[in-house]
């Protein structure tokens, strides 16, 4: 049926904003400034950390809670023992079968310990459980009030096993993500001390003052602004300027403003390239000097502005003056203003997983969901607008460049395996079905959408979330409000059912005959889902025409999504019914074919029977 398809996808942008905010909106606010001493030998630091931390909150708070991510990489950790228990774990923490953090020595292993924590001068008592840290404060925090807790802390950079660590598989020496005593946030929903176990993660917005001071050979990069670079030099000087250094370290200063995290990595062998956009942030590139992949990261540079303009023109414009790709990590991972990214790769599959990480900059770093309670919001999104990003600047020109999204829903549906998206992210029985839950089903959360509210008002909603809620942290109800403010219709069914349930979408043709001049078609709808539908018809003259029946709950109905052919709307259909008639304006024998949902971007489970074909 591949011919019946007359799908379009156009992306508009450029749509005007209105700024809204819900006036009882409140956030926590930090200020960090830090010290650490990185030991490039030994691998361990020690720091010192002044936060001060506001209460915006209308409560008073008498404990503070902060994670301490390293403590995760030690034998007999929450995560090891995960990672022995969970029936398909992630390939690369794993050995011959076995938990690498199960085989860590006392010298690779990672660990993060405060020393001393005052409170206004006042020392506290503080307590670790694991990866977080628990603190009895001295006195609370009112309402409104601030407070200034410092402390003093020692780590250890574990051996790379996820995410951070040092000498990852591609020789990168120091991937330092998670690697300070990082506030746990409080919010509406109250403390989110999420132990780390796998993955996912929650912050308070701020700004950081950061120093590092390490071995001078090391080029560091990520997080920030660098406030000395002429003092610094490692590609960061003003053009021409010679840079003298003393002694066998360099101490550099980074601000980060407006931030809910802070990244670096160090390597020795690093080149460092520089890119400025015009009129918008300068891309920095960190990589290894590997002759096979150095070429790649020559062609990906102006790749990541090609990206950087399709999203700040597609979602919003992108609000800091530095983006910074390093090579670093075990895959993909977005931070604050950077990436860590696997270097050795393939030209697209280098492309790939850039864009993927950038587009988190603003379904992340920007627009701060919670994500261990909904992962689909940020890796959705950000699948979803990568794939609409790939399409365009790696000319891939698919028809639909959500298939592989839609093929993984499917598989997880038929699998039996998949849970609600409401399900925290550490605690789904597989990997595979979080994977597939957080990433594809949540990226088919808006392409579906798109489908409901039309193309035009999908990327109008995306906007305005974007301007409505960037540097907060919006929930699932405030993009399905955007949705609904802009498109005039009732959305709250396609949010409880797709994200807190694991209902299907299943409409089907029942029967199709003739009716006097005209055709009689019965369709039925099978699954619990409901949804609006579009109908295509071919005549056997190859004429096209499209029906299209809105669903009651929705109270409203979308433009004509393909203008070029004649649309008849007919009645609403309301979800208890379970079955529909309408005629068609073409006697049967006239009838090549008939097709549920051409653009095939409503997810219904079973498209066998979403077409009707006469007799050849
Ligand atoms: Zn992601």
């Amino acid at each position: 049926m591949k011919h019946l398809q007359v799908f379009f996808l156009t992306v508009f942008s450029g749509i005007s904003m209105m700024s809204a905010q819900d006036a009882c909106y409140w956030q926590q606010h930090v200020d960090y400034t830090m010290t650490v001493d990185m030991d490039v030998k030994t691998y361990q630091y020690t720091g010192t950390q002044k936060l001060v931390y506001t209460n915006n909150s209308p409560d008073e708070l008498g404990r503070v809670f902060y994670h301490l991510y390293y403590n995760a990489f030690q034998p007999g950790s929450e995560m090891d023992i995960r990672l022995q228990n969970i029936k398909d774990p992630d390939n690369r923490m794993m050995d011959g079968g076995q938990s690498r953090i199960s085989t860590l020595s006392e010298s690779e292993m990672g660990y993060l310990h405060a020393l001393s924590l005052t409170q206004d001068g006042q020392p506290v008592k503080f307590k670790e459980e694991g990866t977080i840290l628990v603190v009895d404060l001295a006195k609370p925090i009112p309402s409104g009030g601030k407070t200034t807790l410092e402390m003093t802390f020692k780590g250890q950079v574990p051996l790379q096993i996820r995410r951070s660590g040092r000498n990852s598989a591609e020789g990168v020496a120091l991937s330092m993500s998670q690697w300070y005593p990082k506030m746990s946030e409080y919010d509406f929903e109250g403390w989110h001390p999420n132990p780390y176990i796998a993955r996912e993660f929650h912050g308070v917005w701020g700004n950081f003052d950061v120093k590092i001071t390490l071995d001078k050979e090391y080029t560091v990069g990520g997080t920030g602004y660098l406030q000395n670079p002429d003092e610094i030099g490692h590609g960061y000087e003003t053009p021409g300027t010679k840079v003298k250094t003393k002694g066998k370290t360099l101490t550099w200063h980074f601000l980060a403003p407006n931030v809910h995290d802070f990244m670096w990595a160090a390597d020795p062998d690093y080149i460092h390239d520089t890119l400025d956009m015009e009129n918008g942030p300068t891309l920095h590139f960190f990589y290894k000097n590997n002759p096979e992949f150095v070429e790649n990261w020559k062609k990906l540079q102006p790749k990541t502005a090609e990206a950087m303009t399709f999203f700040s023109k597609n979602i919003g414009k992108y609000p800091y003056e530095q983006y910074s790709v390093v090579q670093g990590g075990d895959g993909g991972m977005e931070y604050a203003m950077s990436t860590l990214i696997t270097g050795n790769r393939e030209f697209g599959s280098l492309v790939g997983v850039m864009v993927h990480e950038m587009a988190h900059s603003w379904f992340q770093h920007i627009l701060a969901t919670n994500e261990s309670e909904h992962a689909w919001m940020d890796e959705g999104f950000t699948s979803f607008i990568s794939s609409l990003c790939m399409n365009q600047i790696m000319e891939q020109n698919k028809q639909n460049p959500f298939e592989g999204s839609y093929r993984g829903y499917y598989a997880l549906v038929n699998s039996g395996l998949e849970m609600p998206q409401t399900t925290h992210s550490d605690r789904y029985t597989t990997n595979f079905a979080y994977g597939i839950s957080a990433y594809s089903k949540g990226s088919i959360f808006l392409s579906q959408l798109g489908y409901i509210i039309g193309q035009d008002k999908l990327m109008e909603t995306i906007q305005k979330y974007y301007e409505d809620f960037k540097f907060k942290h919006p929930t699932p109800n405030d993009i399905k409000r955007t949705a609904e403010k802009v498109s005039g219709m009732e959305l709250n069914w396609y949010l409880t059912d797709w994200t807190m349930t694991t209902n299907t979408i299943d409409y089907g043709i029942k029967s199709v005959e003739a009716n006097g001049d005209k055709t009689k078609v019965a369709l039925e709808r099978i699954g619990e889902m409901p949804m609006p539908l579009d109908i295509l018809v071919v005549g056997k003259d190859g004429t096209q025409e499209t029906y299209y029946i809105p669903l009651r709950m929705m109270f409203g109905q979308k433009d004509n999504p393909y203008p070029n052919l004649e649309r008849t709307v007919l009645d609403n259909w309301a979800w208890a019914y379970p079955t529909y008639e309408f005629d068609i304006n073409m006697p049967l024998e006239e009838v090549q074919a008939i097709m549920i949902d051409p653009s095939q971007l409503m997810a219904d489970v079973d498209g066998e029977n979403n077409v009707y074909q006469a007799n050849p």
